[in-house]
């Protein structure tokens, strides 16, 4: 509830000019955001690889209203797959498609995403597309389910809080699809969404042993312990290499679990962000977690 409303008040103008502007913000922005540009979030995944941990880069951004800025976007992350295939980290690549121009032009976004792909192909990485708020789900599954026949390795997120994911899933069924499941980062009302956190859980296992059972590669995204253990447990029982499904986490969150999984031999990735448009994006970890909204809050009045 107290994330719902943050989350609400974090999309004012008038919050977002004062958290930007305030430099007092910037040790909780470090937490979580990898740096402003590619480089130094290359760096990150270089530390990490170095651990056994692979990554998930993702350029900041969303919502994109101009085809100007999906172009240049577009570019950027052209531009980052060529990094990665000059350095050979261990890193996927994570995209919004709203960041792509969704919201204006589907059409152009799968010509931005078809490129990106194919490049990626070229580069011995693959892509990951993020999923946003309720409104866009329709059309990130119609433009995953144009672009993964030709390109196998594309994965996308869903999410357990929203009713429809099972019945999406089951549409997919025949693609075999590569998933990322994840709790769901937005507010959402309750006529599309579970709201209760022993519900979205319940859902979240049920979806781990569908994907288990009918995707590729599962990938199940979150920092929550009893959820890992379920998947492993569900791994083991249905006698799923460890190469063949992995788990993947948020850069700033639980390194310690990341750690002792990766040692333990459980593939781990994480979700690197990096940029300078990362207001959404810091907003969505502070709602997660009432702990982080009154550190972040003191933070921001200086005490
Ligand atoms: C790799 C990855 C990709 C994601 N991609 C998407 C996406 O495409 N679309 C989407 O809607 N959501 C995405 N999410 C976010 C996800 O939906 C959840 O909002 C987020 O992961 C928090 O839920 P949780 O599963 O970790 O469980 P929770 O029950 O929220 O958290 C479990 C534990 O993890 C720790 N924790 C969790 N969040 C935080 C935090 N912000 N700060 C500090 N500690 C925290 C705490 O110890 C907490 O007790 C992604 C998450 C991950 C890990």
């Amino acid at each position: 509830m107290i994330g719902r409303a943050w989350l609400w008040a974090a999309q004012k103008p008038a919050v977002e000019r004062i958290v930007r502007n305030s430099a007092l913000t910037r040790p909780v922005v470090d937490r979580f955001v990898a740096g402003s540009d590619a480089e130094a979030a290359i760096q990150v995944i270089k530390e990490l690889n170095g651990r056994g941990i692979g990554g998930i880069l993702d350029l900041l951004g969303e919502g994109v209203t101009d085809p100007t800025g999906a172009d240049e976007a577009a570019a950027s992350y052209l531009r980052l797959v060529k990094r990665i295939d000059e350095t050979r980290v261990d890193t996927t690549v994570s995209v919004k498609l709203t960041q792509l121009g969704l919201a204006i032009d589907k059409g152009a976004c799968i010509d931005h995403l078809r490129r990106l792909c194919a490049e990626a192909q070229v580069a011995g990485t693959a892509i990951e597309v993020d999923m946003e708020q309720s409104s866009y789900v329709d059309d990130t599954l119609d433009v995953f389910s144009t672009l993964v026949a030709d390109f196998p390795d594309l994965r996308l997120a869903v999410q357990a809080c929203l009713r429809r994911t099972p019945i999406d899933l089951e549409r997919l069924a025949h693609l075999k699809p590569r998933i990322r499941l994840v709790k769901g980062a937005y507010a959402e009302p309750r006529e599309i969404a579970l709201q209760r956190r022993a519900e979205i859980d319940a859902q979240f296992r049920f979806l781990t042993g569908w994907l288990f059972r009918h995707g590729t590669h599962p990938a199940i995204a979150t920092h929550d312990h009893h959820l890992i253990s379920h998947a492993r447990l569900v791994a083991e029982r249905l006698q799923v290499p460890d190469d063949a499904w992995e788990v993947q986490m948020l850069y700033g969150i639980r390194r310690d679990l990341q750690a002792a999984l990766a040692r333990r031999g459980v593939k781990v990735r994480v979700y690197v962000p990096f940029g300078s448009a990362w207001y959404p994006y810091l907003m969505r970890r502070i709602a997660e977690r009432p702990a982080n909204l009154w550190f972040f809050l003191r933070a921001l009045a200086g005490r």
